[in-house]
């Protein structure tokens, strides 16, 4: 099948979170299409501005049944733009339509194509950012909403404090994560995201004392270009050190294991989409590195990562649900909110949820 079109543009779902979300429609012939998401960061203008000019004019007139070669045609065409960055998520939206424009010609959920998914349902964990500017009271009121709302396997605690400034609050981080493990008592499963507010010297300090606490996680402890002092802190730690959200490349993934990082979270609309992931994914199985996607989007960034996540054998964490999910309601028929702490595997054709098209055509806010 050709492909006959691509349109891209940009939504605004409304909710808390008021980033708008970058999408991208890919159409075959016969009436069928596929979509996908590129990164949202600064409003997803970036990624959006190149696949609509450089990207879309070569996908247009492509083989589907190609895809793979399509685009590696295109990231070698356009790697002087920057092999691992807005590129990189840009080809990911693409990536992600054309699975989804196979799984509807072919009548077949993604994940079938992909080789069959070990679960249909998926725990989830609640990531809840803006730790830095809460108090230890604000922190464990916002904590107790989410839990009992959201009812999750696990809850990530993300500082997001500024991020040219290292160990600004060390006894406030700690404070605040010793008071929500009292919260929600010794056996419940916590995570720790720096977003790489700490030194090395920082880090090794708050990490002992999240040791101690028996979190399971310390993500992104050091900023993320200091691949080496990562890869030595997570050898000096007992706590499971993770990297990898802003690792857009299969060869920056490959370092962070190479430095001695044993759980990566590369994002399926940023690193090479559902084709990239399952790179990733081979890559990690082949290291015993755990694969625990990132993924902040709530409608195709979702549905591609529950499709990418339910092949994973051993899959180790639960599912991200962060910070204004409700806002993703808006794109569906029936809005794909979670269940008693779990996220079903849509089983339809394609990403395999049935979306709301009238709404997104009165979301968007401008076509590129
Ligand atoms: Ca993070």
């Amino acid at each position: 099948m050709q492909i006959t079109g691509v349109k891209c543009f940009q939504v605004q779902l409304g909710g808390s979170v008021s980033v708008p979300t970058a999408l991208v429609r890919v159409e075959g012939e016969d009436g069928y299409f596929g979509l996908g998401e590129a990164t949202p960061m600064a409003g997803g203008d970036d990624a959006l501005a190149v696949l609509s000019r450089l990207i879309a004019p070569k996908v247009v007139g492509s083989q589907l049944f190609d895809h793979v070669v399509t685009i590696e045609t295109l990231s070698q065409d356009l790697i002087k733009l920057g092999h691992s960055a807005i590129l990189s998520a840009a080809l990911a939206a693409i990536d992600i339509a054309l699975w989804d424009l196979k799984g509807k010609v072919l009548g077949l959920p993604i994940h079938e194509l992909l080789g069959g998914a070990w679960r249909k349902s998926m725990p989830l964990y609640s990531s809840i950012g803006g730790n830095a500017n809460r108090t230890v009271d604000e922190v464990l009121r916002v904590v107790e909403r989410r839990v009992e709302r959201e009812k999750p396997a696990a809850v990530k605690l993300r500082l997001n404090a500024p991020r040219t400034k290292l160990d600004v609050d060390i006894t406030g981080d700690l404070a605040k994560a010793r008071a929500v493990r009292k919260l929600l008592g010794d056996d419940f499963r916590l995570g720790f995201d720096a977003n790489s507010a700490y030194s090395t010297g920082g880090a090794l300090r708050v990490g002992h004392e999240l040791e101690q606490l028996g979190f399971e996680w310390f993500e992104e402890p050091l900023p993320p270009y200091h691949v080496a002092a990562m890869g030595q802190l997570s050898q000096r730690l007992g706590i499971l050190v993770s990297a990898g959200e802003q690792t857009y490349s299969l060869q920056g993934v490959k370092e962070l294991i190479e430095a001695g990082i044993s759980m990566v979270q590369p994002d399926v609309i940023k690193m090479g989409g559902i084709t990239g992931m399952m790179q990733c994914s081979a890559l990690c199985s082949a290291h015993g590195v755990e694969l625990v996607p990132h993924q902040t989007q709530p409608t195709i960034g979702h549905l591609a990562n529950l499709q990418v996540v339910s092949t994973i054998m051993h899959a180790t964490k639960p599912v991200e649900l962060a910070d204004g999910w409700e806002r993703g309601d808006a794109a569906f028929v029936n809005p794909s909110r979670s269940v008693d702490g779990h996220f079903a595997l849509p089983t339809g054709p394609g990403l395999g949820a049935e979306l709301d098209f009238a709404a997104l055509e009165r979301l968007t806010i401008r076509h590129f």
